[in-house]
């Protein structure tokens, strides 16, 4: 492992020129250590460079600089002088080019990346790289020309008469531009009803002159002190109790505890004003924020504008915008996926995890780490409150909050006196689905039919979940049994029956749906097995040809204005059945749903995984969730063949809190996390020899120490991943025993040859 201190950058021939002001090295000053900074670059990099400041130029740790780089220029952050540095001659370094004009990196932020580094075991300029993701935004937006009449001409006095003749359109230009200030010319034109070539018209023949407008505020302020909706006695008490921590201004972890529909976005909202109120920004973390419509059009009746979004859709020129204003202060509000915690906001006064039980939070490729984890750090190192929602708060939670971690507010009944749905289980045994004519294989039990054409006949609406993107799983060859399979990885393709392709979901591999079996050459024989929501949508067209229904899966939708129009659609009752995948779980209101039928309860439970139980469990919670949220009451039914499975009888019994205890003793007698820690590695490789050897090599030098046990290494489930062989090591440690110390001891020395990845996983969610 690098050490942490200083040195400096490859090739780095002295430059004595390379100084924004032409300034030399201070070869003669020796040691003058105030013309030295360590810069950490954005870079797969542990340790920062040392470089000469010019000495015009104020470089104070968390400065955003240029500086030069082998024969390039990069971007970089004057970064902490660590104790120790064996230091480079001064004659060797080259000089800091300019200092970008945006606030430096604060201090919490930059022990807020040193932590993550050291955390998940990341290059420290690999995680500084999530905080300066947008370099375009360094640099202040251009001005931008507008366009306004010379002030002459816009007084009538004096100026020659017009050059041109001034046709209807010009003289609606001229009209516009007369006592008004300066335009775009798309805006002008836009005003003036004319096309632009119009107002280029009358700039080139003089009667519009050009002048530079600042750009507008990019988002408008959130108003904290507009009223509210009107908070239940309940909502009232849990929003006071969040206010007067926000107020305090220290860290607090907070879960906001609260079943489906009892109004935690309307009472974290009130978070959020307070620390507006104080003049602090806000940070949300939402799992999916690219359907969050429902989301956005409340925050805006709430504070009279919309937050700043931030998340993978977004246009360049929108991250750019948006890293600045988050920097600059100009956003109080972001809302984001789990990288906008790495956005540079300064003023943050709180932090709102929704959902924070969404698996989601996990970034799996990259820097690995889980988001709502972090921002607890984060909160902490900023000394600020953090607030958890969830109907279904993860066992880590709850554990923090049993001893006392974390404080916990309660919302325990849904908002205007809706009951909360009855779950009930349909054995799948018993209640078996049978063959229709016509249909082939049916998915639905006659009990939820039977839900659903009642639910029809009074006039509401239906949901359908399976967490099952396509329309089947796998695709078998009668004849000869042969499998359609990934040629990358270890995995079935899915028939997408609408785009007309198999597609892999782990690689994105497409092909086109064989007419004949590519092993065996019979033709016709090749059968879907398994239901996707596509091909459960087929069934409901024959079993229910009048009811109007859509699919929603995240490659049904074109984006999120897709999802937003039908998630309106939903609410103006234009569709009377709604079939999905996991992507309808999240936080929809919808007030005529009462039935939700999930067709296969059993389909997460299995596959080895330490929270499986746990995560069905919340999964179909929040499904359910999405039942009777007004009047009407909600019914859910759960088609599964393991009625006596404990994630389905606490299902049924609304027993969330002991099926939680049962789970947490399990857990703790087992040593797994949160009583226990573990970290994974992924080991991958095109060719298996060498990652055999290096395998080998890695087991050899395993760690035997007391509390620590190494399991591996083993072929991964996904043995075969976008064409790489994986293998998989497991490291357990006992609570009080780091894994990172460790994994640190057991990497020394060892050489990771060359198209050999190791990924380091601290705290795995995934174990494919
Ligand atoms: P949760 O996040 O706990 O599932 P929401 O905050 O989404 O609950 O609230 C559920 C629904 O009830 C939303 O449509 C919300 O606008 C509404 N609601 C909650 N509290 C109130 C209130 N005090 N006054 C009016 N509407 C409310
Ligand atoms: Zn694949």
């Amino acid at each position: 492992m690098p050490d942490d201190r200083a040195s400096a950058p490859p090739e780095s021939t002295p430059k004595p020129d390379s100084g924004v002001n032409g300034a030399g090295p201070d070869s003669g000053a020796g040691e003058a250590g105030a013309a030295r900074v360590a810069v950490l670059l954005p870079l797969p990099l542990e340790r920062p460079y040392d470089y000469l400041a010019p000495p015009d130029l104020v470089l104070a740790p968390g400065a955003v600089v240029r500086v030069p780089l082998g024969g390039r220029e990069a971007i970089g952050v004057v970064w902490d002088r660590e104790p120790g540095g064996r230091r480079v001659p001064a004659a060797k370094l080259k000089t800091v080019l300019a200092r970008f004009d945006v606030p430096p990196l604060s201090g919490d932020q930059r022990r807020f990346i040193d932590w993550v580094a050291n955390y998940t075991m990341a290059p420290r300029g690999a995680v500084l790289r999530m905080a300066l993701s947008v370099p375009a935004a360094l640099d202040p937006p251009r001005p931008q020309i507008g366009y306004r009449m010379p002030e002459a001409r816009a007084t009538g006095d004096g100026g020659p008469g017009p050059a041109i003749r001034l046709t209807p359109a010009r003289q609606r230009v001229l009209a516009e531009a007369k006592d008004a200030a300066p335009r775009t010319l798309s805006g002008l034109a836009r005003a003036a009803a004319v096309s632009p070539s119009v107002v280029r018209g009358l700039h080139a023949a003089g009667l519009l002159e050009e002048t530079e407008i600042g750009a507008p505020p990019p988002f408008a302020r959130p108003d904290h002190a507009r009223a509210g909706p009107r908070l239940s006695p309940e909502q009232a008490a849990a929003a006071a109790e969040l206010r007067v921590r926000v107020a305090a201004g220290a860290y607090t972890s907070i879960l906001l505890d609260g079943v489906t529909g009892s109004g935690k976005t309307e009472v974290y909202f009130e978070a959020i004003a307070q620390a507006l109120e104080r003049g602090r920004q806000a940070l949300v973390l939402l799992p999916e924020i690219a359907l969050s419509a429902q989301w956005l059009e409340r925050f805006a009746a709430r504070f009279g504008s919309a937050p700043a979004l931030w998340h993978s859709d977004l246009t360049a020129a929108q991250r750019r915008a948006t890293w600045r204003a988050a920097a600059l202060g100009q956003a109080r509000v972001v809302v984001g996926a789990r990288s906008a915690l790495f956005l540079p906001l300064r003023e943050l006064g709180v932090i709102v995890v929704d959902e924070e039980h969404d698996p989601a939070f996990k970034q799996e490729d990259g820097v690995i780490y889980h988001a709502r984890d972090i921002a607890v750090v984060r909160a902490h190192l900023l000394g600020i409150p953090i607030i958890l929602a969830s109907a279904t708060p993860s066992l880590e939670t709850m554990v923090n909050v049993e001893t006392g971690r974390y404080a916990k507010v309660h919302l325990p009944d849904r908002h205007g006196g809706a009951a909360m749905p009855s779950v009930e289980l349909v054995d799948l045994r018993r209640d078996r689905p049978v063959k229709l004519p016509g249909l082939g294989q049916s998915w639905l039990s006659e009990r939820l039919r039977g839900a659903m054409t009642a639910t029809f006949e009074a006039g509401e609406q239906a949901m359908l979940f399976l967490n099952r993107r396509g329309y089947a799983p796998l695709t078998l060859c009668r004849a000869c049994g042969h499998r359609l399979q990934c040629p990358n990885c270890t995995a079935w393709l899915v028939e997408h029956r609408l785009a007309g392709k198999l597609q892999c979901h782990h690689c994105g591999h497409l092909a086109a749906l064989p007419q004949s079996c590519p092993s065996c050459g019979a033709e016709g024989t090749l059968a879907a097995c398994g239901p996707g929501v596509e091909r459960l949508a087929e069934e409901i067209s024959i079993l229910f040809p009048k009811a109007r229904s859509a699919v929603m899966a995240s490659d049904t939708l074109t984006g999120p204005g897709a999802a937003a129009h039908l998630i309106q659609a939903v609410q103006a009752r234009e569709i009377d059945l709604l079939i999905g995948t996991q992507i309808v779980a999240k936080g929809h209101h919808f007030p005529h749903l009462t039935l939700v039928g999930v067709v296969d309860a059993d389909l997460g439970l299995y596959g080895g995984d330490l929270r499986a139980a746990e995560r069905t469990f919340q999964l179909l919670h929040q499904v359910a969730g999405r039942a009777g949220r007004a009047e009407r009451p909600g019914r859910v039914l759960l088609q599964t063949a393991e009625p006596g499975h404990p994630v389905m009888q606490a299902l049924a019994a609304g027993g969330r809190d002991e099926f939680l205890r049962v789970e947490t003793e399990v857990r703790a007698s087992h040593g797994l996390p949160p009583f226990g820690r573990m970290a994974a590695f992924i080991v991958s490789c095109p060719d298996s020899a060498p990652l055999d050897r290096f395998c080998r090599a890695l087991a050899g030098a395993a760690p035997r120490a007391e509390g620590v046990v190494v399991l591996g290494p083993a072929p991964a489930p996904l043995a075969m991943l976008r064409g790489r062989h994986r293998r998989r090591f497991l490291l357990k440690t006992r609570r009080d025993i780091p894994p990172q110390g460790v994994i640190k001891m057991w990497l020394e020395g060892l050489k990771i040859p060359p198209k050999v990845r190791l990924q380091i996983d601290i705290n795995p969610y995934s174990f494919l």
